[in-house]
């Protein structure tokens, strides 16, 4: 059975019950790490599962949404907007420059900025579309393979000085993807050690987007403060994104 042949009430059950578990696995996490479960925010990603489903995690007190394409995200945030649902959307696919216009309208926090003419192209955009600074999470790339997105570890610094120069924009930490086989408890160490760099140069980056569904858990040992969550809290994509 998948999702589409439930029900409305089944489906908000089977979220409800899929939701608790996530939560009981990030407070364990948090006490094996000796950290407060409030230091952990849960980002429900929600690509190609429909705006309803948004909704009813969102009525579950989800706060925090994540969408990997502009056209759905903007999609659904519109649709939670005219709903009246209130929800912060986290963009977390690459992106490209085209697209910053339509993602600096809805997006809290973009946790893809990798290269200097994204920077470019998100600030001149958060000026002209909206009041206050857009919020920016660099990614990195661990394994400095940067084809999957991410910056290398040696044009790291030069990425900060580029987001920071620009009052549009508002730096909050850093952003990675475990790279394929790679033990996520190595790739989080790393993970760690660049946002302590970061943070040396600019303190209030400390967020650390870190950890999906199969590696969260040691994600939040190493000091992930946001984990984006899709495939165990809305069931298994038909194909992979
Ligand atoms: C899809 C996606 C997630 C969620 O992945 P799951 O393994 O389904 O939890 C997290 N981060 C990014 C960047 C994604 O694209």
């Amino acid at each position: 059975m998948t999702a589409a042949d439930l029900t409305g009430e089944e489906r908000r059950s089977e979220l409800a019950a899929n939701l608790a578990d996530v939560r009981a696995r990030i407070e364990g996490a948090c006490t094996e790490a000796g950290r407060s479960p409030e230091t952990v925010k849960l980002i429900a990603v929600t690509k190609t599962f429909p705006a309803g489903d948004a909704m009813s995690l969102a009525g579950l007190g989800v706060t925090d949404i994540g969408e990997n394409r502009d056209q759905e995200a903007a999609a659904k945030a519109a649709a939670l907007r005219e709903a009246g649902v209130d929800v912060r959307w986290h963009y977390v696919g690459q992106l490209q420059r085209n697209k910053a216009r339509s993602v600096a309208g809805y997006a809290h926090l973009v946790h893809s900025v990798d290269r200097p003419a994204l920077v470019t192209a998100l600030a001149n955009a958060a000026g002209q579309v909206r009041e206050d600074p857009l919020g920016c999470l660099i990614q990195v790339s661990v394994d400095g393979d940067t084809s999957r997105g991410g910056v290398a570890e040696s044009d790291l610094a030069a990425l900060v000085d580029s987001v920071t120069s620009r009052p549009e924009l508002a730096l909050r930490g850093i952003m990675a993807v475990a790279p394929l086989g790679w033990a996520p408890d190595r790739a989080f160490e790393q993970v760690a050690a660049l946002s302590e760099k970061v943070r040396a140069a600019f303190p209030r980056a400390c967020e650390i987007s870190a950890g999906m569904s199969g590696d969260f858990t040691r994600a939040i040992v190493f000091g992930a403060t946001l984990v984006r969550i899709g495939s165990i809290l809305l069931g298994s994509r038909s194909h992979l994104r």
